[in-house]
């Protein structure tokens, strides 16, 4: 669709800056459009002021996420005036909600393009569309049954990349506005995976993270021959790769088979990302989670017996509506028992278009705060105790940037996902060394640098630093 605003040809100011919000998957979009754009000529400017084309992919997982990037888009009023040349783009999870789209159409004439999660790879067509006359361009698909293939990705680091296996989710949890935002769950062929990878490894690159909404139901609509077991075990032969990592395992989807191919495969990483978000089975309920909290349990339990000196992390919600403190104490219960390495905490917020937005019993405010501060302090313990594990242990770490703090240290992470600051240089960067852990804090390790991989034989400690103790 074009809607008129700009009869002239616009000058074209061939740099970009793309500002990504929300998770992994949407960083990995922003690879693929910056992909296009070097292809198309472009060049990436980091000064968001400077750039010809600015593009926003957004993320719509909290209302306040929205207000944010409404803020943003606002602030490129004044930038226009100045700037009359700058082609602004709207894109991402927002975009597939044809509320918000009409809000930027009516109130924010400065915005270009919009494009929407499913019809990313039409960027050079819109781009190419608006330089013509200059209109105002919205082309945004509801959903889409394939997945485009072959665009061109720009990888942020050249040694460990994202993989997206799938796109979608099926799930509709209650408080989830994902399956409206990136539709129903389509699975990359394998092959296609296959490629993908063993280019990156060709290109240098050591660790992988599988990325999907649920990886766990990776292949269900490919028929018997693929699960995510089968892809896992594939890629486990790739020679050359190192690391593999996933995100995100749907408990009710983890079966035996994938925590039986995670012990197995030497290169998938002894960590699984298992959010619970909460440990009431009448929360997860009515979240519409579809396990219960004996479930998880036992999912914890497979996992610790199966894979020795695993990490697991997770997500909880607080304050989801109804929730209890009988409720929230069964979480807490839940935490304590399954000892989770760390977990990402939020306070339930209404996410409008969702079933839980209009549920009845929401919980006030003082009541959410109160429960994410006990959870948070039950939390930072555990990770604190599994931290303490690690004290003088060698670890493997894959080196992955300059510290923010202090350029003579670098950091990095062991396979169980730990960060690891020690003394280095950057050409350590990209390379797993073996680091010995000098001080372990409750959100990080500090360690010195005592050799290259390759050289730990018995020192490597890395699958032993924590016990079963779920
Ligand atoms: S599994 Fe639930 S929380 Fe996760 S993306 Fe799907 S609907 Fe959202």
């Amino acid at each position: 669709m074009s809607t008129k605003k700009n009869s002239s040809k616009p000058n074209i100011v061939k740099t970009f800056h793309i500002k990504t919000f929300g998770c992994q998957m949407n960083e990995n979009d922003s690879e693929k459009i910056s992909g296009m754009l070097k292809a198309l000529g472009y060049q990436e400017e980091t000064d968001v002021n400077k750039a010809g084309l600015v593009i926003l992919n957004t993320c719509s997982i909290r209302e306040n996420a929205d207000e944010r990037v409404l803020g943003n888009i606002g602030a490129f009023k004044t930038v226009k005036k100045t700037n009359p040349d700058l082609i602004l783009a709207v894109c991402g999870c927002m975009m597939q909600q044809p509320e918000i789209v009409n809000q930027i159409v009516t109130k924010y004439p400065q915005v270009d393009l919009i494009f929407g999660t499913h019809n990313l790879h039409q960027v050079p067509e819109l781009l190419n569309n608006y330089q013509v006359n200059g209109n105002r361009l919205i082309e945004v698909w509801e959903d889409s049954d394939t997945i485009v293939e072959d665009l061109p990705v720009d990888r942020k680091y050249p040694f460990k990349g994202f993989v997206t296996i799938m796109n979608g989710c099926n799930n509709f949890c209650t408080y989830c506005i994902v399956p409206y935002t990136r539709g129903r769950e389509v699975s990359r062929q394998p092959d296609k995976i296959f490629d993908e990878v063993n280019k990156l490894v060709d290109d240098g690159c050591i660790e992988i993270t599988l990325l999907g909404q649920n990886v766990n139901s990776y292949g269900n609509d490919l028929g018997d021959a693929v699960n995510f077991a089968k892809l896992l075990r594939e890629l486990n032969t790739i020679d050359k790769l190192k690391r593999i990592r996933f995100m995100t395992s749907h408990p009710k989807d983890l079966t035996d088979d994938v925590i039986d191919a995670i012990a197995e495969c030497d290169k998938v990483c002894n960590y699984i990302h298992l959010p619970i978000q909460s440990g009431s089975t009448r929360i997860l309920k009515a979240m519409n989670r579809k396990y219960t909290q004996e479930n998880i349990l036992d999912r914890v339990n497979k996992i610790r017996e199966k894979i020795p000196g695993v990490a697991i992390t997770t997500d909880i919600i607080v304050g989801f509506p109804g929730e209890t403190e009988a409720d929230f104490l069964e979480t807490l219960k839940v935490i304590k028992r399954c000892q989770f390495d760390s977990a990402f905490t939020f306070l339930y917020s209404i996410r409008t278009g969702t079933p839980a937005a209009t549920m009845a019993d929401q919980i006030p405010d003082e009541v959410k705060h109160d429960r994410i501060n006990r959870s948070l302090k039950v939390l930072h313990q555990i990770s604190h105790d599994i931290n303490q594990t690690y004290q003088d242990q060698i670890v493997e770490v894959l080196v992955e940037e300059t510290s923010r703090n202090n350029a003579k240290r670098m950091t990095g992470r062991t396979r169980t996902g730990k960060l690891v600051n020690f003394p280095g240089n950057e050409s350590d960067i990209g390379t797993e060394i073996m680091v010995k852990i000098t001080e372990a804090k409750t959100f990080s390790l500090d360690g010195e640098k005592i050799g290259q991989e390759g050289i730990h034989g018995a020192t490597h400690t890395d699958d032993d630093a924590i016990s079963a103790n779920s």
